[in-house]
């Protein structure tokens, strides 16, 4: 698939659309889901253009990985969860919505009504409060 410049995550790494942001380097970015299924949930996403896992580049994964890991620690200490998602789609055909590689990393515990794409839009200032949370224990 060709990588689409005009996809909202590229835009994000420009920085011509805003994010709430939990952490950042010269390979990785991670943000707040403005959908979240969950409180906490964060994406993380690599600084270059690769629509899915199959097309990243090796030098990407320690970073990408890395950092999942590093948020999903954060977000069991934060929320003490029974379990914690990490989800990646492939291809429209898997549930992908947005072509630029993306982590979902989602605290999982009885009676969170868990759906696979949410459609409640959080402000910034919900998303922040959770935010904060997350990077207090990175
Ligand atoms: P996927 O279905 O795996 O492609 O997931 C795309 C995710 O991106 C969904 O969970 C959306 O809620 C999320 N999303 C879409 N636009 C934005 C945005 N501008 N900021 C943060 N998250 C977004």
């Amino acid at each position: 698939m060709v990588y689409d410049d005009q996809n909202i995550f590229a835009k994000i790494i420009k920085g011509d659309v805003s994010c709430v942001k939990v952490l950042e380097n010269e390979f990785i970015l991670a943000f707040m889901d403005v959908m979240p299924q969950a409180p906490g949930h964060t994406l993380v996403i690599p600084k270059c253009k690769t629509t899915n896992l199959l097309d990243l580049p090796e030098e990407y994964f320690p970073h990408l990985m890395g950092a999942t890991q590093k948020i999903a620690k954060s977000i069991k200490k934060v929320y003490s969860p029974a379990g914690v998602m990490v989800l990646q789609l492939n291809g429209s055909e898997a549930g992908q919505t947005v072509f630029h590689l993306h982590f979902h990393i989602i605290q999982r515990r009885g009676g969170l009504n868990y759906k696979f794409h949410s459609s409640g839009v959080k402000s910034s200032l919900e998303l922040k409060k959770e935010r904060d949370k997350i990077i207090k224990n990175l």
